[in-house]
């Protein structure tokens, strides 16, 4: 059982959460005083006192048990032992909403239990520690699992992991870390980053299955939440390639520094494709025979979903229509049509399109479709960064037709 408590600085009339995927805190969250309430208004969450007096303080019983949530990561990420990694952001909080984004601090104290210890920002800590959470926040390891250091990641993985995962954490996932630091270059950190992998089976209806990953700044985590009897099904039909490319296409991200990450999600076709990117180029590379049906694959699975969703919607658009993947599949083939020209045009490579475009980013150039689009046109031509734009731009009710142009534009 974990406990939320809530103390402003002076008395406020609502607490707003900084994140909103769904009414999962009204639902579960239990007020320790009957005064207090969980109530939605303009489809958030909002703490407020029952009568609408001003308060200075609101607590809460909940308990931490894995819940998938819409576009959000899971507030607790059990580990089978009972230990836990819990999402901060999960619990971020302001007194006038929108929480302002920009100049965004919430301090907090966790207390863990008698003989556990804290992981964060790569340090273990004793039972009690306070830091000032910001921006996305960050995963906290609170259990009795000693990390190791593992290729300069700190890394928390559950033993009761099923032996496939296990082998691909320890040994596949330092080789992918290694292509992209090779890749991308070193990260400059000021801790070691830090992995978590947790394993528990908490669904109570045995065909519900759930795995979550993510990174956020210095950390990179997955869950699973797999009964014996899937966990069984997982071994027998354990696919080697699916979980590189996962790890890979994570990996990624860890490497993508955050200056470059657009604040647009209309643009994620940037990160995301170039995270998948990354995954295609790492298993191309490092796992030559065993992965290259597995990539094909890949690549005509992309094509045939971009098509897809481009018949119903522009790339610009995907996100407002719900078609987050689009920036996948699309993006996947965007850097591949990307990598094609780049070579032919300046013997150069995606890579280097991406690296110069954070470059620019570090220069003060805003993360955004424009300036990966210069990039594009200074390693290709401005005339191919002007089909990109027309891809990303336009719908396309031809859209075979519109991915063939981006490769087979015949350019200058
Ligand atoms: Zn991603």
């Amino acid at each position: 059982m974990w406990y939320a408590h809530y103390v402003a600085g002076s008395p406020v009339k609502r607490l707003y959460f900084h994140r909103n995927p769904n009414n999962a805190r009204q639902q579960r969250w239990q007020p320790l005083s009957n005064e207090i309430e969980i109530e939605i208004e303009d489809d958030n969450e909002v703490v407020r006192h029952r009568t609408g007096k001003l308060f200075s303080s609101a607590s809460f019983r909940l308990t931490p048990t894995y819940i998938p949530l819409p576009k959000d990561y899971a507030p607790f990420s059990p580990f089978s032992n009972g230990d836990v990694a819990i999402y901060s952001g999960r619990f971020f909080a302001c007194s006038v909403a929108p929480c302002d984004m920009t100049s965004n601090h919430y301090p907090i104290r966790l207390t863990a239990p008698k003989n556990e210890h804290i992981v964060i920002q790569g340090k273990i800590h004793a039972s009690d520690i306070e830091w000032v959470g910001r921006n996305s926040g960050e995963q906290i390891y609170v259990g009795r699992i000693q990390p190791k250091m593992m290729s300069g990641l700190l890394a928390i993985i559950d033993p009761a992991l099923p032996s496939s995962i296990l082998s691909s954490l320890t040994v596949d996932l330092p080789i992918l870390m290694q292509f992209m630091q090779t890749n991308l270059g070193e990260l400059q950190n000021q801790y070691a980053p830090t992995l978590f992998a947790s394993f528990a089976r908490e669904f109570a209806n045995p065909n519900t299955k759930s795995t979550q990953g993510g990174t956020l700044t210095d950390q990179i985590f997955t869950h699973w939440d797999l009964n014996q009897a899937q966990m069984d099904e997982h071994e027998r039909t354990f696919d080697q390639n699916s979980t590189l490319w996962f790890l890979a296409h994570e990996a990624g991200h860890f490497y993508q520094r955050s200056h470059a990450k657009p604040n647009d999600h209309n643009d994620a076709w940037i990160h995301e494709g170039m995270a998948e990117m990354l995954a295609y180029q790492a298993l191309q590379q490092h796992y030559t025979d065993e992965a290259q049906d597995f990539l094909h694959q890949k690549v005509l699975d992309a094509t045939n979903a971009c098509h897809a969703s481009l018949t119903e919607t522009s790339l610009v658009n995907a996100s407002e229509q719900q078609k987050f993947s689009t920036h996948y599949d699309c993006g996947l083939l965007i850097h591949l049509a990307v990598e094609q020209h780049a070579e032919r045009a300046t013997n150069s490579s995606a890579i280097k399109v991406w690296n110069n475009y954070v470059t620019m980013t570090a220069q003060g150039a805003e993360a955004n479709t424009q300036t990966y689009l210069e990039a594009i046109a200074q390693n290709t031509s401005a005339e191919f960064a002007q089909v990109v734009f027309a891809f990303i731009q336009q719908t396309h009710p031809d859209p075979k037709a519109a991915v063939k142009t981006l490769f087979a534009a015949k350019l200058n």
